[in-house]
């Protein structure tokens, strides 16, 4: 182990999402265009460079690594990787390993996630209405998912739910939602939309549905209670108390959880953002590229990364106008 890694602000990185493809087998309309281009495969970090990154992240103290995309399942060869990260919970250097996925892959690799020491996913659905879901998904089929969230719950791994809440979309189904997590034993964790990626037409002000607004909804039903859990990251959680779940919120355009951020974005090319609503990046792919067997630079060069990382992000969210709108695509960044 080498010192921990700590920002200008004091607060110590243990926590790194890694972006592993921009690709996916689904279009979600607040995420990406109909006609996307990805990147070309070469600009890919490759799955031993991937190791590699996420290994060096893991000697400087990261303790929590989570897989996104793009689908992560999608990525070729995929499970080589996972298998791989194994060794760092055998070792007792990296605590959890985990993914956010659309759930369309997981009845095939629910089982081989389980044996790669995978206890937790989140499964991003919006809706359970099989026409629904294929006009937000644009691609995505619901019983397909529904399949891979069963296989994930009989291999034995939790199930969060992330729900992306939607004005005029899922505002009819969020008791339905709520129900359904409760019946299987899911947690459930609403978000709010956030202005990223040029997305084509759709007009994302129109499906802001503020996170205060569906709280307040919910509370006209159920007793909420604030919990004190934090995870570092944008997420806050109320319990209800009648049927005592735990229901988190993810507000990304509000600034309460940027002085407590422990974390940072790979993406699927190397650049290591700091915050999610900043432009700021750095490319660690040189540093990694150039020095075949020699780690030093890359740790430098995170180092140095970490040391710019921003005090918080620069969002504003309001019915007129975007204003701090990020241009990049949440599935280069891995959300
Ligand atoms: N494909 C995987 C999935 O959908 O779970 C992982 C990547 S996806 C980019 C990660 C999360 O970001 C999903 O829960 C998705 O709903 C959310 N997301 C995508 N675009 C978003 C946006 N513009 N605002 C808020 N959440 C978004
Ligand atoms: Fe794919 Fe996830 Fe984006 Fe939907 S939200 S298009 S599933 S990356």
């Amino acid at each position: 182990m080498t010192a921990p890694l700590i920002d200008p602000f004091q607060r110590a990185i243990s926590y790194l999402r890694v972006s592993v493809t921009d690709r996916c087998d689904f279009r979600c309309v607040y995420c990406m265009s109909e006609n996307m281009t990805f990147l070309p495969k070469k600009e890919l970090l490759t799955l031993e460079e991937l190791d590699r990154m996420c290994s060096t992240f893991i000697t400087m103290g990261v303790e929590k690594l989570r897989i996104t995309g793009g689908e992560p399942l999608v990525r070729k060869g995929i499970m080589t990787f996972f298998d791989s990260m194994r060794r760092h919970l055998d070792s007792g250097a990296l605590r959890e390993l985990t993914l956010t996925t659309n759930g369309s892959q997981l009845e095939r690799f629910a089982d081989d996630l389980y044996a790669a020491g995978v206890r937790r996913i989140n499964i991003s659905l919006d809706t359970l209405d099989e026409k629904k879901f294929a006009d937000i998904t644009r691609w995505g089929r619901l019983p397909r998912v529904l399949k891979g969230i069963d296989a994930a719950q009989r291999a034995g791994i939790r199930v969060k739910i992330n729900t992306v809440a939607l004005k005029g979309f899922n505002e009819d189904e969020l008791f339905a939602l709520v129900d359904w997590c409760k019946a299987r034993d899911m947690d459930l964790t609403f978000i709010e939309v956030m202005p990223m990626g040029d997305i084509g037409n759709e007009d994302r002000i129109d499906q802001y549905w503020k996170l205060t607004d569906l709280r307040a909804r919910l509370a006209e039903t159920y007793t909420l209670t604030d919990l004190a859990e934090r995870t570092g990251g944008p997420a806050r959680y109320v319990q209800i108390e009648e049927t005592g779940q735990k229901i988190g919120f993810i507000t990304p355009l509000s600034h309460n959880f940027c002085e407590s951020c422990n974390r940072v974005r790979l993406t699927c090319t190397g650049e290591l953002f700091m915050c999610l609503g900043q432009d700021d990046m750095c490319d660690l792919r040189p540093a990694l590229r150039n020095n075949p067997g020699d780690d030093a630079p890359l740790r430098d060069a995170i180092r140095d990364a970490i040391s710019h990382k921003p005090r918080g992000h620069d969002f504003d969210y309001s019915r007129q106008d975007v204003s701090g709108r990020v241009t990049r695509h949440m599935s280069h960044t891995g959300g």
